[in-house]
């Protein structure tokens, strides 16, 4: 592998810098989880939509650039450094979008994908229910064929950005007579049909990050199934991969908090405080962990590039981006000491950043994405082929 850029990947940089530096937004954007944030944020999409830069990798004809996964990476450091807002639409252009791809009929694929990457279209994830979290081969929603719809009755939760979205993907049993993974079919629900309700839950900073969705007697037409019927589990699992793997986590997000941590470790050393020597260790550690999760990142993509696929190495990605972000996040605040606590708008706060807002995020990257336990029991019969018990 070759770690050096081509002239070409240095144009494309350089083009993606020149128009994020004269089109990202001055002032951060309020929260996606607030009404008005969200809106923000689906306006933000659009003009990168508008500008040809919504969906990198994408095929030209689905509203992407042709571009290939290493420039995706030299995107992602661009729009990292330049700081521009959250994708308010990650659950769709990041994991069902290439399910799309890989899954979808043509029709579907000329249905969704424009609208997705535009987000016309913002899409939730309507795995987890009540009994079926990290054990998904539960899930109890069932979908029943009547005619040329599905009716599908009951409860998803824990569906981010879902008080809000249009769309909801999710697994729902088709076959009433299965069991676990077997007899599940993956459907496309808008969540403006009759017989939806959707309930925001609060997240930890008071926000409705989450809904649950109930589901009575909802008709959904059958060309909203995704693959197979009862087949949905197959599906499902590409879509985590994409989730646990390579799209959804690109190493600049961490890169970028990793800096701002060593610019935070700097600052508070320069103020004269004084400054734990392991905490100074922690920090050089952070950012080297950052620039080896990047290296991985790389490896993979030449991988891929090169015809090769991922497989259950993406829950080992998983454990590795989880728990750095939290290793970050919690050795900023404690530089930051009593200060850490502060709220944005609390008269003290200046120059304490996001780092409290960061750390609450932080918190729940080992549970969702299916948690890091699950991901090493994964690991140990997978990769290093322990047995199950
Ligand atoms: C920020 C965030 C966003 C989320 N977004 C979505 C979303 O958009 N859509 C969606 O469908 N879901 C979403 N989730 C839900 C998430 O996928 C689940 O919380 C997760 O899968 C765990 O399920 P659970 O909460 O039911 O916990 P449980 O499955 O009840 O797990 C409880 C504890 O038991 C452990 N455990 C369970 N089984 C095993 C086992 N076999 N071996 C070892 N330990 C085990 C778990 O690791 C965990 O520590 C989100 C969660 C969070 C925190």
């Amino acid at each position: 592998m070759d770690l050096n850029y081509t002239a070409e990947q240095d144009a494309f940089r350089k083009e993606a810098r020149a128009w994020l530096e004269a089109n990202v937004p001055r002032e951060p954007l309020p929260s996606f989880d607030t009404r008005e944030g969200f809106e923000a944020h689906r306006a933000w999409e659009k003009q990168l939509n508008a500008g040809g830069w919504a969906m990198v990798p994408w095929p030209v004809e689905y509203g992407g650039r042709g571009a290939n996964l290493l420039e995706w990476l030299i995107f992602e450091e661009e729009y990292y450094r330049a700081g521009a807002p959250g994708r308010v639409n990650q659950n769709g252009i990041f994991l069902l979008g290439p399910t799309i791809m890989e899954y979808g009929t043509p029709e579907q694929k000329a249905r969704f994908l424009p609208k997705m990457a535009s987000s016309e279209e913002v899409w939730a994830q309507g795995w987890s229910e009540p009994n079926a979290g990290s054990d998904m081969a539960a899930i109890q929603a069932s979908a029943v064929l009547d005619g040329d719809h599905y009716v599908i009755n009951g409860q998803k939760t824990w569906a981010s950005r879902g008080a809000y979205a249009d769309w909801l993907f999710g697994m729902f049993r088709t076959d009433p007579d299965s069991e676990r993974h077997r007899g599940l079919t993956f459907v496309l629900v808008p969540l403006d049909l009759p017989g939806v309700t959707v309930r925001p839950i609060e997240q930890l900073d008071g926000e409705a990050g989450f809904a649950e969705v109930f589901l009575n007697d909802v008709r959904v037409p059958v060309e909203n199934q995704l693959g197979e019927v009862n087949r949905g589990w197959d599906v499902a699992m590409a879509t985590a991969g994409f989730e646990r793997g390579l799209m959804l986590r690109s190493p600049a997000r961490f890169q970028n908090t990793a800096r701002k941590l060593v610019a935070l470790y700097r600052e508070t050393a320069a103020s004269g405080q004084p400054i734990d020597a392991g905490l100074r260790d922690t920090v050089a550690r952070c950012w080297v962990d950052a620039e080896a999760y990047t290296l991985n990142t790389y490896q993979t993509v030449s991988h891929l590039l090169a015809g090769g696929k991922i497989g259950s190495e993406s829950s080992l990605n998983k454990i590795f981006w989880s728990e750095l972000d939290l290793r970050m996040h919690e050795a900023a605040l404690s530089l930051l000491g009593a200060r850490a606590e502060l709220l944005p708008q609390a008269p003290a706060a200046e120059g304490v950043g996001d780092w409290l807002d960061g750390y609450l995020f932080a918190l729940s990257g080992p549970i969702y994405a299916g948690t890091n336990e699950v991901q090493r029991n994964i690991i140990a019969e997978r990769i290093l082929g322990l047995p199950r018990k």
